[in-house]
């Protein structure tokens, strides 16, 4: 399928209990991407993807937030004059505080990454809902608001990632189009080659504000496409916003 072309893994899907499915957010550490969805759970696959409104384009970031990055993601974004949602991570979010406040006065939405950047596949149902709930608390804390969005790591949905998601009240969504922004070789043109080839009316951009799990100074490439990115979108009429306002 889309995914497992490009990256060449191997792929997967995992079925924990009737419900998981697997899909990756690849990784530099390398991961599986998906491959196909059995007929039943293909429904299920333009909710997950964050298929909105034909008019828009969702902007969501992963990773952060990170002082040494999402700053720089901060002002460009304000240059170019797009709010977008920002799937931050809960011990990130503890350890600066601040750069989340920044973000969220800056008027971009807050979303959840969960605690620490694990693959659900290969943790109990028990350690997945302490991650959730522990994230939420944190982030929902220092944001002064609770989020309504959760992404996580790796795209890897299980069984028990959906429970507690629907316990806390929170929309699980993934991504449509992704920039591969976390390889070492990343470039702005690689980013937007990668990102133009599944950008269609209403998909979800998945992109990373930190290079915290990805390749270090990843994020410099993914910083420098953002001015193409908003001007594709702009000579096709697509308004590229948060997820708040993709219409779901
Ligand atoms: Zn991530």
């Amino acid at each position: 399928m889309r995914y497992s072309s490009k990256t060449g893994m191997s792929a997967k899907l995992a079925l924990r209990g009737g419900v998981g499915i697997v899909v990756a957010e690849g990784g530099y550490r390398s991961f599986p991407a998906l491959s196909s969805l059995p007929p039943l759970r293909r429904s299920l696959w333009p909710y997950l993807l964050g298929t909105g409104s034909s008019t828009s384009v969702a902007l969501t970031f992963d990773d952060g937030p990170d002082p040494k990055s999402t700053p720089l993601f901060i002002k460009e974004l304000e240059r170019l004059g797009v709010k977008a949602t920002f799937f931050v991570l809960g011990e990130m979010a503890e350890r600066y505080p601040y750069t989340l406040q920044e973000l969220q006065n800056a008027g971009h939405e807050i979303a959840l990454h969960g605690n620490w950047h694990r693959n659900h596949l290969f943790r109990s149902a028990r350690s997945i809902r302490y991650d959730m709930e522990r994230s939420y608390a944190t982030v929902s804390e220092i944001a002064s608001s609770a989020p309504i969005f959760f992404r996580p790591p790796y795209g890897v949905i299980t069984r028990p990632t959906l429970a507690t998601a629907a316990q806390l009240g929170l929309r699980t969504v993934l991504w449509g189009t992704w920039g591969r922004d976390w390889r070492k070789m990343t470039t702005p043109s690689s980013v937007m080659k990668d990102l133009k080839s599944n950008l269609e009316p209403g998909c979800t951009v998945l992109l990373h504000d930190s290079d915290c799990t990805s390749y270090p100074g990843s994020y410099r490439a993914t910083l420098a496409a953002l001015p193409e990115l908003a001007e594709v979108c702009a000579q096709n009429n697509l308004r590229l916003v948060p997820l708040a306002d993709h219409g779901f």
